[in-house]
């Protein structure tokens, strides 16, 4: 259990309730730290089977003056009901295309193919998103071929028509996109068949324990088998155990993510695990 804040409140708890007061403490909590700059950008590395960091995905930490470092699960979802994922999304935009633009400066491994950016749905509604992220794109010199953007099957839910165009448009600078959470949502399969998606990651929840032959491992084979027909490259989230590792790996998943491989990580300590890679 969270020892309570100064003032009493554990709003960093993503197991809590919030009543309607606590939500509004967090949205004012919001508003500052993105004034004051207390979002970072952390990184977790995406392996394939021979230990090469392929990737990483980009995930968002609020350094709190006194909570220390918070994770998104407890502020992602209220930002998303007040609108501030906009603004928030847009600021981890910019920052991880220049994070990128310093690393391409300085080097990257050959083995390391893309940075994976989680797209809120409100974010990727709004009307300017693809205009916006393109002049970007362009302003950073970034090659689109660099970018992944993980979004989930939620959000396609009440916007299938709009989501697919804006993904193709994206798809023509060489973008690619990832379907996230895979499984969790009001999974319809039909997505897969008709989005153009490269990537499906496999949820936590089916990889949490996985072992050869339970009913787990005959969802997971059966997601990947779907996956491989449709031409979809699989990347199983939530890898924690040597056993997890190897029943995907019998399965098929060639790509994998988790405490297993390495923890999300600030720039700097991600860069020197992947110059690792640049000195083989
Ligand atoms: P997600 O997209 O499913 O990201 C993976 C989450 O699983 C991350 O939590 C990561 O730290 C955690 N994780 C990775 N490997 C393991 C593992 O082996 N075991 C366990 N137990 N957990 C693992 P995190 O960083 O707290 O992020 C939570 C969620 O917040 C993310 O879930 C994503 O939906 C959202 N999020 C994070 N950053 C952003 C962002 O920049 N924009 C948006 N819209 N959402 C974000
Ligand atoms: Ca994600
Ligand atoms: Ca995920
Ligand atoms: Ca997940």
């Amino acid at each position: 259990v969270k020892a309570m804040g100064k003032n009493g409140f554990q709003f960093y708890d993503p197991e809590m309730q919030s009543s309607a007061q606590e939500r509004l403490l967090i949205e004012k909590g919001l508003y500052q730290a993105l004034d004051k700059k207390e979002f970072q950008l952390w990184f977790q590395p995406q392996v394939q089977a021979d230990g090469a960091i392929v990737g990483a995905e980009v995930l968002l930490r609020w350094m709190h003056p006194e909570k220390g470092v918070i994770s998104p699960a407890s502020f992602i979802q209220i930002a998303e009901e007040s609108g501030q994922i906009v603004e928030m999304g847009q600021w981890v935009l910019t920052e991880s295309f220049e994070q990128l633009a310093q690393w391409k400066a300085q080097g990257l491994p050959a083995s390391f193919k893309r940075l994976a950016i989680n797209i809120s749905p409100l974010q990727f509604m709004q009307v300017d998103f693809v205009g916006r992220f393109l002049t970007m794109l362009t302003d950073y010199k970034i090659p689109g071929e660099l970018i992944e953007l993980e979004i989930t099957e939620n959000m396609l839910l009440n916007n299938f028509e709009i989501a697919s165009n804006k993904m193709r448009i994206l798809k023509q600078r060489g973008i690619s996109f990832a379907i996230d959470d895979f499984g969790t949502g009001y999974s319809s399969l039909r997505y897969l068949r008709y989005l153009p998606l490269d990537i499906l990651k496999i949820d936590r929840s089916f990889v949490t324990n996985l072992r050869p032959s339970s009913e787990e491992a005959a969802i997971v084979e059966v997601i990947i088998a779907t996956a491989d027909r449709l031409g979809l490259t699989v990347i199983a989230e939530g890898v924690e155990t040597e056993e997890e590792r190897d029943t995907l790996l019998e399965l098929g998943c060639l790509c994998f993510q988790g405490f297993f491989y390495a923890r999300p990580m600030p720039a700097t300590p991600f860069y020197e695990r992947l110059q690792q890679d640049m000195d083989i």
